[in-house]
């Protein structure tokens, strides 16, 4: 007959070593085992666009190659897809994350495209618990779709980089986005590479396809919305961009549905008050979509 006290130390004892502690020992090594950074990393929110902007050497992609080259190399990148829109929030935590093509009527060379990035399972673990607002699922299914890896591949072309993604919650409010961010914050002292993958202006149902591909082109309502959200980004005023809807017919059009504006927000969530701010590739594509991106820090 075994003791109460025997099978606390012989049953439930050597569970918790198994299950917990020796494992949360070693997510806290993680990023206690990097060295503080005396400058944050920046953050970005990133305009993805179409999926070509993949394989296309174009004045995007060529931003976010140079981008890359402009800023410290990055110990992990945390990627907010606004194509992994979840109830809950997950993160991938497998090591070997795949390349997902989440698109339909594109060239076969886009569906060829593989960017094998290593993901690092003790990471999405101590990511999730540094977030307390929500429960944080470990993901193992997902990967890296085209949110992350059509901007990534340009940016760390050999794909030597941890690659992570963190699901948008599409029951929880823009307030909620904007404070998650925040809870990530300890990420930027520590080199890790935070980027929103979206496109402020997106409404594709009134793209105009006649005009994609000529010089860039928008429609009054749009070429309004990207000033107003430059201009409430650059005096660091969130609050209505967090209170959207408030932002009269304009954003109504620009924002139809909120997966690819919600990005910005965990960007502009993860803000120090001393970033510098700059924004790039601000063109207007097909009258209702911004590519309008921007670095903070
Ligand atoms: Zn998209």
């Amino acid at each position: 007959m075994i003791s109460r006290g025997q099978f606390i130390k012989k049953i439930i004892k050597p569970i918790f070593i198994m299950s917990g502690i020796n494992t949360l020992s070693a997510f806290k090594k993680y990023t206690d085992s990097l060295p503080l950074l005396n400058n944050l990393m920046p953050v970005l929110f990133v305009g993805h666009g179409s999926p070509m902007n993949g394989i296309e050497d174009n004045e995007f992609s060529n931003k976010w190659s140079e981008l890359a080259q402009e800023i410290p190399k990055p110990k992990a990148v945390l990627v907010v897809s606004a194509h992994w829109f979840t109830k809950g929030t997950s993160i991938t935590a497998m090591d070997f994350p795949k390349t997902i093509h989440d698109f339909g009527g594109f060239p076969e060379a886009l569906f060829q495209v593989q960017y094998p990035a290593p993901g690092h399972s003790i990471l999405a673990n101590e990511m999730a618990s540094m977030i307390h607002s929500t429960s944080v699922a470990l993901d193992h299914e997902w990967g890296l779709d085209h949110g992350t890896w059509t901007v990534v591949r340009h940016m760390y072309p050999k794909a030597d980089i941890p690659i992570l993604q963190l699901s948008i919650d599409y029951t929880k409010g823009p307030e909620f986005h904007y404070a998650l961010a925040k809870e990530l914050y300890h990420l930027r002292s520590k080199g890790i590479l935070i980027i929103g993958s979206g496109n402020m202006v997106h409404n594709l149902g009134m793209i105009d396809w006649t005009k994609l591909n000529g010089s860039p082109y928008g429609y009054d309502w749009a070429l309004k919305m990207n000033q107003t959200f430059k201009e409430l980004i650059l005096n660091k005023d969130h609050q209505p961009l967090i209170h959207y809807h408030q932002l009269g017919k304009e954003a109504t059009l620009a924002i139809p549905t909120p997966e690819h504006y919600l990005p910005l927000l965990y960007t502009l969530g993860l803000q120090d008050k001393n970033d510098p701010i700059m924004f790039f590739n601000d063109k207007h594509i097909g009258g209702s979509l911004t590519m309008t991106s921007v670095k903070i820090g």
